[in-house]
């Protein structure tokens, strides 16, 4: 069968044959290539051959490295959902907020896209032994691969990565070889062992499969953004130019930059096939820790600041030296008509995230993914992200159980029953153990007509526990409403039909048995200066609907109950 694809050489420009057994160009001996089909060509059949095919890896296989799909080896890949982020959305004034979960892949990370195609090229080349170095996820999703295409995979991991992720690569029946150093060092280990065995060794971004797996992130985003966006904008009179949509920014955690060179090859195809019309912005966010590229961007710098000794908790991230592929990266976001941002968050900023994002959208995330949200939360403070941007997060994976140092203490609450051995639960043991579980609950009234906020405010002391929320929408029943609750706390809406909340607030102050009752004001209304004026001294705080993150929330109304 005629390839539909060659490799193009990034340096010198000449094509050759793909074969995973050849790493470099035949001319100039550059390692660095790329595949190209025939755009031409595709822009007429592309959409045509997605119909039949259902939503998942696969279905772009016109546009992947493979010749034949006998070869392809599957575990469910790709097509994972595209979750709209309504809470999340809410509290940062982020309404077009999306998160892309790829915790939904076979070994739960982003790497199962790279893994399947890789493992099928492997098929198709006849080869059977592989090499891969890893921080951990790529092991774990090989090693499934390998396992089900029966290759035989020598997974080569820092002695940084976590014991639990180590063993789910061994469970594949993959050799693991634990090599005490950094990532860098273990690539240069993995390397040194591959070609003195002549083995064949996934390269990261100098290997043609991996790029070629991650740019169907970008293909899937567009086509689950296109219809949900075609009735979510309707109305607001903007013309679609082209088919498909793209985002605003696309936000990622970043090691190696794999994913955003997967995504930005994916839209520039995209756009040579006419079905968008421009690139998302990129934002990459690393680890403070292991920051070689944002550091680098930050100070103009086109070459990476390579970290020699990574500081993190977060292994998955500690790619210190990037090498070319920052440059690549950079190459294409420097451009004109291209948008990007590189930010860095600390562990503990990640660590912070996690909560969030699972508490407020129910998707719990490995560490490494929860800085792509603490990337996010910082990009909206500083207002490089705008409230009317489209955006894709990458939950990127969440390949092993929550531990303990990241949930903290507290987070358990032991009921243990006198003589659980018995048949027969004694019934006074179960009341008194039960009894013990009734903290003293401070009870909050929310004012606010607005149900979806009405559901953050609830949904974030909910979340922190020792809460007893009671809400009510309008704000003409609400003086006997609280009277009748006699709240620790009133949280208010200022703009609200009938009464509002300066009127409201005026009511609760002339009655002595409301007087005293502090009041949190959570206004989606910018106040004129005669306005504050109005409030001070009435309320205990304000706070700005779309601009205030749960924790300042919580901290505020903690604060006004003191
Ligand atoms: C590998 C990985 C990343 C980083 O991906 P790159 O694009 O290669 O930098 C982020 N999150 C998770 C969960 C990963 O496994
Ligand atoms: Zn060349």
């Amino acid at each position: 069968m005629a390839a539909h694809f060659v490799v193009e050489c990034i340096d010198c420009g000449t094509l050759s044959p793909y074969s995973p057994r050849t790493t470099l160009c035949p001319k100039c001996h550059s390692a660095w290539r790329q595949a190209r089909y025939d755009y031409e060509t595709l822009a007429k059949t592309f959409v045509l051959s997605l119909r039949e095919r259902p939503f998942h890896f696969w279905r772009y296989l016109d546009l992947l490295p493979i010749s034949n799909a006998a070869n392809i080896v599957t575990l469910g890949e790709g097509g994972t959902p595209l979750h709209h982020a309504p809470n999340l959305g809410l509290m940062l004034g982020l309404p077009n907020l999306f998160i892309k979960d790829e915790r939904q892949g076979p070994t739960a990370s982003f790497k199962d896209r790279q893994a399947a195609l890789t493992v099928a090229a492997l098929k198709e080349a006849g080869i059977q032994e592989a090499v891969v170095a890893s921080t951990g996820n790529v092991a774990i999703s090989y090693a499934a691969y390998c396992a089900r295409a029966g290759i035989k995979l020598w997974a080569f991991l820092t002695s940084m990565v976590p014991a639990a992720k180590m063993q789910e690569v061994a469970i594949y029946g993959t050799q693991v070889i634990k090599v005490t150093g950094t990532y860098d060092h273990t690539k240069q280990v993995a390397a040194e062992f591959a070609k003195r065995k002549g083995i064949f060794i996934d390269q990261g971004t100098r290997s043609i499969t991996p790029v070629e797996a991650m740019k169907t992130l970008a293909f899937e985003m567009a086509e689950q953004l296109t219809p949900l966006l075609g009735s979510r904008l309707s109305g607001t009179g903007k013309l679609k130019s082209s088919p498909w949509r793209c985002p605003d920014w696309y936000i990622q955690a970043v090691s190696g930059g794999m994913g955003p060179l997967g995504v930005l090859k994916g839209f520039e195809e995209l756009q040579l096939l006419g079905l968008v019309s421009k690139k998302p912005g990129i934002a990459i966010v690393q680890v403070e820790g292991c920051a070689p590229m944002t550091s680098a961007w930050k100070r103009g710098m086109d070459q990476p600041d390579v970290v020699v000794s990574p500081i993190t908790n977060i292994s998955t991230l500690s790619t210190g030296d990037p090498g070319r592929t920052y440059q690549l990266l950079r190459n294409q976001l420097t451009k004109p008509d291209s948008r990007a941002a590189f930010e860095s968050v600390s562990d503990e900023e990640a660590f912070r995230a996690t909560h969030i994002v699972a508490k407020m959208e129910g998707i719990s995330l490995e560490p490494a993914a929860s800085v792509a949200f603490a990337g996010l939360f910082k990009l909206v403070r500083q207002g490089t992200i705008h409230p009317d941007d489209i955006v894709v997060v990458n939950a990127s994976g969440h390949t092993l159980p929550i531990d303990r140092d990241i949930l903290g203490e507290g987070w358990e609450t032991e009921v243990s029953l006198p003589g659980t051995t018995e048949i027969e639960m004694p019934r006074e043991g179960l009341l008194a153990a039960l009894n013990r579980l009734d903290f003293r609950l401070r009870k909050i009234v929310i004012v606010d007509d607005d149900p979806n906020s009405v559901r953050l405010i609830r949904r974030i002391l909910q979340a922190r526990g020792g809460f007893e929320i009671s809400e009510i929408s309008e704000s003409t029943k609400a003086l006997e409403f609280i009277r009748a609750q006699n709240p620790d706390l009133v949280v208010m809406d200022l703009m609200m039909p009938d009464l509002d909340g300066f009127g409201l607030l005026e009511l609760m102050k002339k009655d002595p048995a409301l007087a005293s009752i502090p009041v949190v004001v959570v206004t989606a209304k910018m106040l004129v200066p005669e306005e504050r004026r109005r409030l001070t001294g009435q309320i205990q705080r304000l706070l700005q609907k779309g601009t205030f993150f749960d924790d300042d929330l919580f901290s505020e109304i903690n604060k006004a109950l003191e």
